[in-house]
């Protein structure tokens, strides 16, 4: 099976529909489609594939991972510190879980891959991320807790 690289997915020729994509579609695809698809296993699954795509993506600053998170329209972050191995990412408007109703379950685990992918660019360091708040639990924004090691 080949691999492919960012830019050649990125070379979109729609003259008529553009590149944008109704936020449904994806949502279809990724809460109903991969979570039926791949079971039990979704939440590591999707995990590892953000974390595969941030690094892909990659950001060299606090700044860049930002604007990359933005950007790419997966949401609005907020970066908070800790201390040298903890940082905390709110993220609002999240493109999976915003607006969701309360289901009692998390499942932005692509999201937290992606965070913790770009992270480990920022900090040169691994990243774990949990989430720890979502839509889906009744907060207005997804939370993020990233330990780096
Ligand atoms: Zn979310």
């Amino acid at each position: 099976m080949k691999e492919y690289s960012i830019e050649e997915v990125s070379h979109i020729v729609r003259p008529k529909l553009g590149e944008d994509i109704p936020l449904t579609l994806y949502r279809i695809l990724r809460v109903i489609g991969m979570r039926n698809i791949l079971g039990e296993t979704s939440g590591a699954t999707l995990y590892m594939m953000g974390k595969q795509v941030g690094t892909m993506i990659g950001a060299k600053d606090l700044g860049e991972f930002e604007g990359k998170i933005k950007e790419l329209k997966v949401g609005i972050p907020e970066v908070q510190v800790i201390d040298e191995d903890h940082v905390i990412v709110k993220l609002y408007e999240c493109i999976t879980c915003a607006g969701f109703v309360y289901t009692g379950e998390m499942f932005c685990d692509m999201e937290s891959g992606i965070i913790a992918g770009l992270l480990e660019g920022v900090f040169k360091k691994k990243a774990k991320s949990t989430q720890t708040k979502s839509w889906s639990l009744g907060y207005n924004y997804c939370e993020f807790e990233i330990i780096l090691y």
